[in-house]
């Protein structure tokens, strides 16, 4: 299929005129001829833009997501409301099925255990997953089917009594072989895929640390899904391209947690394993000690081969002391952050944060003008998959009740927008629209000065993934 993009504004230049043939870019110029075949996509003067990369993801917690509960602080207030929203979805939900419910907090109503769950749900198993992704919680009913209950593995959380209180750290891909899967999630899957076409998503990096199997199991799920994006995978380490089911293989994604932080040589030998299998890693790395121990670790194992091409990546990097910037710098690291986060999260981080880390939060600004290279990831379904809103987020650091939180981190239109352009395998790296570069573009109805000063999501006019025009709004 070829399309003939006219009169878009490529890179401050206007009335360009841009041909794609297969899934590539073949002719950039202006007055191309229409040849035989063309579909023809009149920009009217729009910004045609490499199509936005979310470099951080998790689609199959996505696609689940979308047949779930949402009990977040957003929706949910308090213990009473938590179980209006349950027992409703319980009395909708054919009997005997599962109840899965994301989001929660422990702002909400505490920290829920299994009794706290059999008070509001006795009757069918539910599961509810904390916020951050490292915790469920499951009522008695859920634990007799999985069969767990007299499990001893790490993780599954018991009380002094030696009863489990239901409490699940950590053991989702224990989890996962133990509960039924969600029905229709390739539909799912599908269904949202489309719909972030319609704000400009071409690529996904999906950031679950995946083990072969899982590869597999995604790479399956995408192919009956139908999703027109690419797709770059991260994965535990010692697995290779071969291994990755056709999908790009990313770097090798390594999971910090406070609860039991592994040591200095321990992560740095993680990391020199993963070098010398020709695989970046990308630390998980929430709060100060991690940041400290993660700079540690890399500094010690030192940066990935001259030549490589491979940059390690920090991801979250929710707080980055200054005094590390620098080391962070002469790495070559790659920040992976999240901004949208100060607005659906802001509002609990000014209450929770320590004011020594307020001022140090989710850096943006200060990282750039210390040449740390920062990009973009929605760390979906855990915040809004909408890359506008990690934009607006960058530019405003806005919370949901309108308080700001670190002004001078924000970033220009312009920095904040090149947090979604970079390569999948380079998120420093921003993409050009040239001939024999990748047909994956997002084209805006307006040019990028005017959309400069509302970034939503309506700005976008079309979308065309590996060749193929996957969204177009209505009117054009
Ligand atoms: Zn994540």
């Amino acid at each position: 299929m070829s399309v003939l993009i006219r009169n878009a504004e490529v890179a401050d230049h206007t009335g360009l005129d841009v041909r794609i043939d297969g899934t590539t870019i073949t002719e950039v110029g202006r007055h191309l001829t229409w040849q035989r075949g063309d579909e023809v996509l009149d920009a009217g003067g729009g910004a045609l833009l490499p199509g936005f990369q979310d470099h951080h993801i998790h689609l199959l917690g996505v696609a689940a997501a979308r047949s779930s509960i949402n009990v977040g602080p957003r929706e949910v207030r308090d213990r009473a409301g938590l179980a209006r929203l349950l027992r409703q979805a319980s009395l909708a939900a054919p009997a005997g099925t599962w109840l899965r419910a994301v989001g929660y907090h422990e702002s909400v109503a505490g920290m829920l255990d299994r009794h706290v769950l059999d008070g509001i749900v006795p009757d069918r198993p539910i599961r509810l997953q904390h916020r951050s992704g490292v915790l469920w919680v499951l009522n008695s009913v859920a634990l007799e089917r999985t069969g767990l209950a007299g499990s001893v593995a790490a993780g599954f959380e018991r009380d002094e009594h030696g009863s489990p209180t239901g409490r699940l750290w950590h053991l989702d891909e224990w989890l996962r072989g133990a509960v039924p899967a969600e029905p229709d999630l390739a539909g799912a899957l599908g269904r949202i895929s489309i719909e972030l076409a319609a704000l400009g998503v071409t690529g996904f990096t999906d950031a679950t640390p995946m083990r072969e199997s899982d590869l597999a199991f995604l790479a399956a799920t995408l192919e009956a899904a139908g999703v027109p994006q690419s797709v770059y995978a991260m994965s535990q380490p010692k697995l290779s391209p071969s291994d990755a089911s056709g999908l790009a293989l990313g770097p090798v994604k390594v999971r910090l947690d406070d609860a039991g932080l592994p040591g200095l040589h321990e992560l740095a030998d993680l990391i020199r394993l993963s070098h010398s299998e020709g695989r970046a890693v990308a630390i998980h790395c929430v709060g100060r000690v991690q940041c400290i121990l993660a700079l540690g670790a890399l500094e010690s194992a030192g940066t990935p081969p001259k030549g490589s091409g491979l940059r390690d990546r920090l991801e979250h990097a929710t707080i980055v002391p200054h005094e590390l910037m620098e080391t962070a710098r002469h790495l070559g690291l790659v920040i992976v952050s999240q901004p949208q986060m100060l607005c659906e999260r802001g509002d609990r981080y000014l209450e929770d944060v320590d004011v020594d880390d307020l001022s140090a939060l989710y850096p943006l600004h200060s990282l750039v003008s210390s040449g740390v290279p920062v990009a973009f990831g929605s760390d979906a379904p855990y915040g809004a998959a909408d890359p506008w809103a990690a934009i607006r987020g960058a530019m405003n650091r806005q919370t949901d009740s309108g308080r700001t939180v670190g002004a001078t981190e924000r970033l220009g239109f312009h920095q904040a927008l090149r947090g979604l352009l970079g390569w999948p395998d380079r998120p420093d790296l921003p993409r050009q629209i040239d001939r024999d570069a990748p047909a994956d573009l997002v084209l805006l109805r307006e040019p990028l000065e005017e959309v400069s000063r509302c970034p939503v999501p309506e700005a976008v006019a079309a979308t065309i993934a590996r060749g193929h025009l996957v969204y177009r709004c209505a009117n054009r």
